[in-house]
Formats: structure tokens, C-alpha cells, sequence
């Protein structure tokens, strides 16, 4: 159904209500003509049925206050079924299309719109969502939670890994009805519009969700063995999914869109993932840098040279030590820790640790016998007695 056709068609009078009628005088002419002309009462009856589907297609616009007033300002636009765009001048420019009018409900609609089966009249209230949503008003899908449990090297760079979700979708089997056989009744509780008055305060009408159908406005005859009436059910789903490079234990990332899929053209949801990082034998992590332990010898730490240092994924890197460097000190590789979120790299902090040999012998040991007698009269515990004696 083109915009055209739409704005053409006399809401108004298809529920005979005038064009100020106020909203329960809307919901009222209503539910008297969807009594009459349900196809329950007229089994068979091909015009009664095309006249509930005209009166349902009127009540769903007239009955959305907000779709109500973009209809109303539509034909003023255009006049009362003057809609007539002229050759040339503007006939193909009139850019705005069912979907922008009413909210996209066009995009939900089966092609067809609601000139299509009965189904199509029916497609708004299967889908229809808790309480306060409006049944054709595009809904965004749920978010979904999900946990992956990455190696320390998928964390730094990056993965690409599998995720089993499950999440509600229209039930398959019943086509999100609810119904065995795909052919729910109208819930004549609330005559399908789901909702129930509480009774006025202070000039508010308040409703509720209807008790007898939940909200949806229809009453399975027969429930679906699947979802057990209820039109939704779990489906589970295996995506491929990019985890960014950078990522740290614990962290919950956010996939926009990545969730489930939304209703009548409406966003999907998005996905939220609880990463864990497995540890790694030999790098472990400080933010965006990485940090290694390396050990050196007596010699190397006192006397100063170079050593060469694993990294992650990458060649080894040479680091000068500094003559002198005490165990323990800290030194910095810098560009080869975790990657950040812009796509640069942390550092690399390399810890020496001056190992001790178990064994010493031959010209070593020679050596070393020989640094002890040359440096006997040096006492390494002379300031530590000193600073005992004092305060
Ligand atoms: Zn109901
Ligand atoms: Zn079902």
C-alpha cells in the first residue's frame, strides 16, 4: 500500500466516528464493529471478514494517539483524499513513505501491508510486547549477556570466536501466535487491544495489561504444544563473534547491534560479553603493558650488557642493562605491551632478577674466589648495622 492510498482512506469513517472524536469514543465504535464483524461471527463470510480487517487497520492508526495525529496532519497536508501530486512538479518527491508516517510499521507488515490475509491484520498483535508497547511500533530486540573465555594471546590481539546465545523470538511453530493451529481469536476481554481500563483518577484513563491474554489481545484456541501458548520461544544461535585486541579479565564489552534481532524493523538489541582471560606462562598483564621477568647474572646486572627479551607474537628485543642495575629494577621495552583501543601498544615492563648459579665451578668459580678476596675489605652489611644502632 503506497502512502497515497493510505492517507485516502477515511479512518474516520470506516469506524463512523467523527473526526473529533475523542479517544474512547474511538475505542468504543471499535469494539462494537470488531464484535460484529469477527470472523468467528461470520464464518465464510469474505465481506464481513474484509470490513474487520479495514475496521482493525482504522483502530490502529485512530487508536495510537500519536499515529492518530501524523495521520490527521497528513491529510490536512494533502487533503481529504486530494492527495494528487502533480506531473512533474514534485509528483515523485514527496519522500516520505508508510514507514517514516506510522512509525515504520510498514517495514513489520508482511508485503501487502494490510491489504494481505488476515495474517497481516493479526501480524501487529502477535508480536506485540509487554505492557506499554505499542503492537505496531517497531520494538529493538533484547539485549543479550554472554560470557568467552579467551587465551592471554586473543586477549592482547584480538579474536574472532564462536557464541552459542539464546534468545525469545517468535515462536517457529506456531508463527509467534501461540496458536496449534495459527489461528488465535480475538480476546473478547479486551476486544484485542490488550489492555484493560483500571478506572479513572484526576481525568487519567489508566490501563492495564489484559489478565485473560496477557497483553496480546488474542486468545490461542488450541495452545502451541512448542511455546505452550505464549507465541515466543528460546531460539539458540552460534555467531562469530570479533572480540577487540585489548581486552582484559573480567571486562564486558558491548557489541552494538549484536544482540537479538528487533520486531517490525525495529534495532536489534545488543550484545554484552563478559570476557576471561586464560594466564600465560611467561607475560602477565598491568593495564595496557605487559610485564616479563628476566633473569641475569651477577655479572651482567654489576657489570652492565645487553640481554635479549622475549615478546609477545613479536621478534625478541635487545635491552641495554646499565652498569650497576640492581635486582629488581624495572625497564621499559616501549611499544610492546597490550594493544589499546586506538591500536597502539602499552609498553613491555621487563623486571631483572639476578639469578644465582647452584653450582659454581672450575675457571667460575676461580673467578669468583678471586672477586671475594679483592673486595674482602668491602662489608655489604656495614650500613645495615650502622642503621640499626640508630633511632
Ligand atoms: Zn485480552
Ligand atoms: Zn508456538
Amino acid at each position: 500500500m503506497s502512502t497515497k492510498d493510505f492517507i485516502e482512506k477515511d479512518f474516520y469513517k470506516v469506524l463512523g466516528v467523527p473526526k473529533d472524536a475523542t479517544e474512547a469514543e474511538i475505542k468504543k465504535a471499535y469494539r462494537k464493529l470488531a464484535r460484529e464483524f469477527h470472523p468467528d461471527a461470520n464464518k465464510g463470510n469474505a465481506k464481513a471478514e474484509e470490513r474487520f480487517k479495514e475496521i482493525s487497520e482504522a483502530n490502529d492508526v485512530l487508536g495510537d494517539p500519536k499515529k492518530r495525529k501524523e495521520y490527521d496532519e497528513a491529510r490536512a497536508l494533502f487533503g481529504n483524499g486530494g492527495f494528487r501530486p502533480g506531473p512533474g512538479a514534485g509528483g515523485g518527491s514527496f519522500n516520505f513513505d508508510l514507514g517514516d508516517l506510522f512509525g515504520g510499521q510498514a517495514g513489520g507488515q508482511q508485503a501487502g501491508g494490510f491489504g494481505g490475509g488476515l495474517g497481516d491484520v493479526f501480524g501487529g498483535l502477535f508480536n506485540r510486547g509487554g505492557a506499554g508497547t505499542t503492537r505496531t511500533q517497531p520494538r529493538r530486540g533484547q539485549d543479550i549477556e554472554s560470557e568467552v573465555t579467551l587465551s592471554f594471546t586473543e586477549a592482547i590481539e584480538g579474536a574472532t570466536v564462536p557464541l552459542r546465545m539464546s534468545s525469545q523470538a517468535p515462536c517457529k511453530a506456531c508463527s509467534g501466535t501461540g496458536d496449534k493451529n495459527g489461528t488465535p481469536r480475538v480476546c473478547p476481554t479486551c476486544v484485542g487491544t490488550g489492555q484493560v481500563a483500571r478506572g479513572s483518577g484526576g481525568g487519567f484513563s489508566l490501563t492495564d495489561p489484559c489478565p485473560d491474554c496477557k497483553g496480546r489481545g488474542l486468545i490461542a484456541e488450541e495452545p502451541c504444544e512448542i511455546c505452550k501458548g505464549s507465541g515466543r520461544a528460546k531460539s539458540s544461535r552460534t555467531m562469530q563473534v570479533r572480540i577487540p585486541a585489548g581486552v582484559s579479565d573480567g571486562q564486558r564489552i558491548r557489541l552494538r547491534g549484536k544482540g537479538a534481532p528487533g520486531e517490525r524493523g525495529g534495532p536489534a538489541g545488543d550484545l554484552y560479553v563478559v570476557v576471561h582471560v586464560g594466564a600465560h606462562p611467561v607475560f602477565g598483564r598491568k593495564d595496557d603493558n605487559l610485564t616479563v621477568t628476566v633473569p641475569v647474572t651477577f655479572a651482567e646486572a654489576a657489570l652492565g650488557g645487553e640481554v635479549r627479551v622475549p615478546t609477545l607474537g613479536g621478534p625478541p628485543v635487545t635491552l641495554k642493562l646499565p652498569p650497576g642495575t640492581p635486582n629488581g629494577r624495572t625497564m621499559r621495552a616501549r611499544g610492546k605491551g597490550a594493544v589499546r583501543k586506538d591500536g597502539s601498544r602499552g609498553d613491555l615492563l621487563v623486571t631483572v632478577e639476578v639469578s644465582v648459579p647452584k653450582d659454581v665451578s672450575g675457571k667460575a668459580r676461580d673467578a669468583l674466589e678471586a672477586y671475594r678476596e679483592a673486595t674482602a675489605d668491602d662489608d655489604p652489611r656495614a650500613e645495615l648495622f650502622q642503621a640499626a644502632k640508630g633511632a
